[in-house]
């Protein structure tokens, strides 16, 4: 089992940081239910500059942020329709579930600080893409140290330690950083198609070399994996059952037709962060809701 297929980020300048995105790409669409992956960052913020993303709406999925820790370790605050508000930090996991639908906005701290982070969203499968939405700060997650590697499970199971991370299908999410030459195999579920993502440094994966940013997919049915780092690195590893629904992908929301884009893009247009389907950002969220694009003459084919 050695097909492999590295997917390098398409990457935008936002000024003060750059986001890099893997998914979705031209090359891959998702690893397991995780169809979008985007990594904020690092950067160094002068003093009053961050990310400020505005009050915008979610169907149909869950967003995980989470933040890397080190040089630049950063914070970022959540406010969300739901009157939830977190400020997040390394080592912990936010898990805002959409469902039917909510607003949130996420701001880092901005104190002249710092960002390295990494936002993923989880497609929900058809039982539970129209459920309730939901959030969750989880501060406390499982830390092994393996052959020289800090291991966190943030959502999942992995080597025995189960993430009390919220999930709607079979999925695992894993950090592994060194702070100098480290080694080891991970075991991994067969069943799970992985992507691997080299955060910093540099990392030979089941015998390919890895540079920073680069995702590295791993199709269903191995076994393990061997990692190795000569020196500081941070990978981030994300796997699941191939998610096997045809989905669609547009703006902020996930669906199944047509019909789901428009009837969301509708509902945000009539209360855009006002009440109805999507509620109002709070508390203490100023900021002016982002405006949806058009649907006009867009063509969604739904996909896998
Ligand atoms: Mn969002």
């Amino acid at each position: 089992m050695t097909i492999l297929q590295t997917i390098t980020p398409v990457t935008h300048d936002l000024g003060q940081f750059e986001v890099r995105r893997v998914l979705p790409s031209a090359q891959k669409r998702m690893v397991g239910p995780f169809i979008f992956v985007d990594q904020f960052g690092p950067a160094h913020l002068a003093s009053g500059e961050g990310m400020g993303v505005r009050p915008h709406p979610h169907i149909n999925l869950a967003t995980v942020t989470w933040l890397f820790d080190g040089e630049y370790a950063g914070a970022i605050e959540h406010r969300d329709s739901l009157g939830s508000f977190a400020t997040i930090r390394p080592g912990q996991v936010n898990l805002m579930t959409a469902g039917r639908g909510v607003a949130h906005s996420e701001d880092s701290v901005r104190d002249g600080a710092n960002l390295h982070a990494a936002q993923l969203w989880i497609a929900l499968p058809e039982a539970e893409r129209q459920r309730e939405p939901a959030f969750c700060n989880y501060a406390d997650l499982p830390v092994l140290q393996a052959d020289g590697f800090r291991i966190t499970v943030l959502a999942g199971t992995v080597l025995g330690q189960t993430a009390p991370t919220r999930v709607y299908s079979p999925l695992c999410g894993v950090d592994l950083s060194c702070d100098g030459p480290a080694r080891t195999t991970l075991p991994l579920d067969p069943a799970f198609e992985y992507g691997a993502l080299v955060l910093r440094g540099e990392a030979t994966l089941a015998g390919e070399r890895l540079p920073a940013d680069e995702l590295l997919f791993f199709p269903a049915g191995r076994h393990e994996l061997s990692l190795q780092a000569d020196g500081p690195a941070e990978i981030l590893l994300l796997g699941g059952e191939p998610f096997g629904e045809a989905i669609i992908l547009w703006w902020n929301f996930v669906g199944r037709t047509h019909q789901d884009m428009e009837q969301a893009l509708a509902d945000w247009n009539a209360h855009p962060n006002t009440g109805g389907r999507f509620g109002t950002v709070k508390p203490g969220c100023l900021a002016s809701p982002l405006n949806a694009p058009s649907l006009e003459g867009v063509h969604l084919k739904p996909g896998a």
